[in-house]
């Protein structure tokens, strides 16, 4: 199975002709509530391309929370190890949708700060018994970190009994500098232009500056780096070669949760044992549905429809 350690949110994603100036109030088009938070979404993606998911993440007591649980349940991604926060509101997000399909987003993290060292500790099986462990930055760094280093005791201990070791796939979003010591211990860094940018100190906008951005995140540790460039593809980087492969070409509606879901996915394809490239070109291909529909885990297609895309 692959483990989750993340945040969960509700998005309140309102659609509006343009982005409000400050001060001013505007009349948007439609208001939807949308289960999502990147942790979530990568394991609802995971779920969705076939894997058994297990949600290592906190929520409040709260309607919100509530009704993000359900939803992670009607992925069937196990939800043992989300822990209810009493007196706590589950993660909020806002976010405006203008209709050149630009997202801008305010979150209140809520309950997802509460997830502690503990959590990882009490869901310390979960973790060493996966086949692969994945994080974002949603959720207190110094979990995430702890989360890491637990996947990584296995992995050393596993070497002597010939057991696989747990492959660790960080997405580090939102943006947040990397020490060498934490991209070291990553396996595969799924980084955007913007997280590319912050970890390099190299502006991303284009695939030289992806390359660019990927070399130095190698020489600062990272194994195997994959920069994600929405309609113009990924730069990917291993220890052998390095290479860009394009997106898919679809009609956009909202590229809301593109990203998690190729992470997901990717993490899915990882897991199962696919090479880098396939699975790099399976994310893709998820990615690119995700973006022909409104919403964050409404978006996300669903293992079938990825397979006919790869194959037409
Ligand atoms: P994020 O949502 O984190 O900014 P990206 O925008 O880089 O991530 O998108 C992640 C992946 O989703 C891209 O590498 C690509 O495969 C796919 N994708 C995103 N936008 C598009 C698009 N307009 N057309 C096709 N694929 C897309």
């Amino acid at each position: 199975h692959i483990a989750v350690v993340g945040s969960i949110n509700m998005d309140l994603v309102f659609q509006t002709p343009r982005m409000p100036l400050p001060g001013e109030t505007l009349m948007g088009h439609r208001f939807h509530l949308v289960h999502g938070g990147k942790g979530a979404n990568q394991a609802v993606a995971a779920a969705r391309m076939g894997a058994a998911v297990s949600m290592i993440a906190c929520v409040g007591d709260d309607a919100n929370g509530h009704s993000c649980l359900q939803a992670l349940q009607a992925d069937a991604i196990d939800t043992a190890r989300v822990r209810v926060v009493p007196d706590c509101a589950t993660g909020v997000a806002g976010i405006l949708l203008d209709d050149a399909g630009q997202n801008s987003i305010v979150l209140a993290t809520g309950a997802n700060a509460s997830l502690v060292e503990s959590d990882i500790d009490a869901a310390r099986s979960t973790i060493t018994q996966a086949k692969l462990l994945l994080c974002q930055l949603e959720t207190p760094l110094s979990t995430v970190l702890h989360a890491i280093q637990s996947a990584k005791q296995v992995s050393v201990a596993a070497q002597e009994t010939g057991q696989e070791p747990v492959k660790v796939v960080l997405n580090p979003a939102p943006a947040q500098k990397l020490d060498a010591q934490v991209l070291r211990q990553v396996d595969y860094l799924v980084v955007n232009e913007t997280e590319a940018s912050l970890l390099s100190d190299v502006s991303v906008t284009d695939l030289p500056s992806a390359q660019a951005a990927a070399t130095v995140l190698q020489q600062l540790g990272a194994s195997v780096v994959i920069v994600t460039l929405g309609a113009m593809g990924i730069w990917v980087a291993d220890a052998d070669q390095a290479y860009s492969l394009p997106a898919f070409q679809v009609k956009v509606v909202d590229t809301t949760a593109a990203g998690d879901t190729f992470v997901g996915s990717f993490a899915v394809a990882i897991a199962e044992g696919m090479d880098l490239r396939a699975a790099c070109m399976f994310a893709q291909s998820a990615a690119a549905l995700a973006v022909t529909q409104l919403g964050a885990q409404t978006s996300i297609p669903h293992r079938g429809a990825v397979e006919r895309q790869l194959q037409s």
